[in-house]
């Protein structure tokens, strides 16, 4: 099968011809339909995400596809069935795995990073990361639920709680941030702001319905005007720097919480222990989501609640990775989600 193989910091992404793989007793060969290319793709790469397991890997964990093989313990499901993958698997050694439960583990497993991803013809994963896509849901979209759509869904909905009638404000509208706009909506946030340097970026959040878009100069002061001063409820944080966490920070009103998605190696900063006192300040941090995210995000696509139908920008194939890898580290052409599709 090809495969796109991660090699090491600074060197090209390859594709390389492989064997074709083969399921261990509880895993599942996939035949990869449709792989997004992330953000943490680039942050593999470039050596600012932390890796246990050194490369060569095959990247990829937002991915969809059909069940080609089974393992001789797995049942309930069967080959041809349309599946999207939960991009994680226990680490089987930390003390919440070794006391059974593995749906906390500590030091989950990353498809992609840890272990060998979807941007290949098939990928090989546990089958208790598999997901039933409905026939309603196009691969491409399908296989973005998982991080793209599936992490802002857990910020919005499971970690900030976002209630009918609440204020938000995102900063940082691209893959995550923009359906982290389209999650609050149907949340039913009652006024939604949206925060990037990009005029595509910002037109794209009022289309999915942002009531007010800004860039970052002037954007708390724009936030606080359109909320009669106060600010908003929640803030969410989809870059991890500084300069946007003290952004999203400052535009809340009191009592406020701040959700930290974005990651990099920055220190956090938070200003004044005064103002973040007087203010009831909350700052939480916001990882990954749950495989039954998935379930729920694939019901509500399904049934057009949530509309994702503008979130795939470009397909490209196999060889093409590297380009895919370069338009969204550029920004070129301001993608959503760029999918691979061997
Ligand atoms: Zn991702
Ligand atoms: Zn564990």
């Amino acid at each position: 099968m090809r495969a796109v193989r991660f090699t090491g910091i600074g060197k090209p992404l390859e594709v390389l011809d492989l064997p074709d793989p083969s399921p261990g007793p509880d895993e599942v060969v996939v035949k990869v339909a449709a792989c997004g290319i992330c953000a943490s793709d680039l942050h593999m790469m470039d050596g600012s995400l932390p890796v246990r397991t050194p490369p060569p890997v095959t990247p990829g964990h937002e991915a969809s596809g059909v069940v080609a093989a089974l393992g001789s313990g797995v049942t309930g499901w069967a080959t041809g069935e349309r599946v999207a993958l939960y991009a994680g698997k226990p680490c089987h050694e930390c003390p919440a795995c070794r006391s059974g439960r593995v749906e906390s583990c500590l030091a989950p497993l990353t498809l992609g990073v840890d272990y060998d991803g979807a941007w290949a013809d098939y990928v090989v994963v546990p089958a208790g990361s598999l997901v039933r896509l409905p026939d309603e849901i196009s691969f491409e979209v399908g296989a973005i639920l998982a991080d793209c759509v599936a992490t802002p869904y857990n910020a919005v909905v499971d970690v900030a709680r976002v209630g009918v009638g609440d204020r938000v404000a995102v900063f940082g509208i691209g893959g995550l941030g923009t359906h982290a706009v389209q999650i609050a909506r149907i949340s039913g946030a009652g006024f939604i702001a949206a925060v990037d340097p990009l005029a595509s970026a910002r037109h794209r959040a009022i289309g999915l319905g942002a009531d007010m878009a800004s860039e970052p100069d002037g954007a708390v002061a724009a936030i606080r005007a359109a909320t009669g001063g106060e600010g908003v409820d929640v803030s969410f944080d989809f870059v991890g720097r500084n300069a946007v966490l003290k952004q999203a920070i400052a535009s809340l009103a009191a009592n406020g919480r701040c959700i930290q998605v974005g990651v990099s190696g920055e220190r956090i900063e938070l200003g004044p222990s005064i103002l973040f006192a007087v203010r009831k300040t909350t700052l939480i941090g916001s990882y990954g989501y749950r495989r039954d995210h998935l379930e729920q995000l694939a019901r509500l696509v399904a049934t057009g609640r949530l509309d994702l139908s503008r979130s795939i920008s470009a397909t490209l194939p196999l060889e093409a990775a590297a380009d895919g890898v370069e338009a969204l580290e550029t920004k070129r052409g301001d993608p959503v989600r760029i999918v691979l599709v061997p």
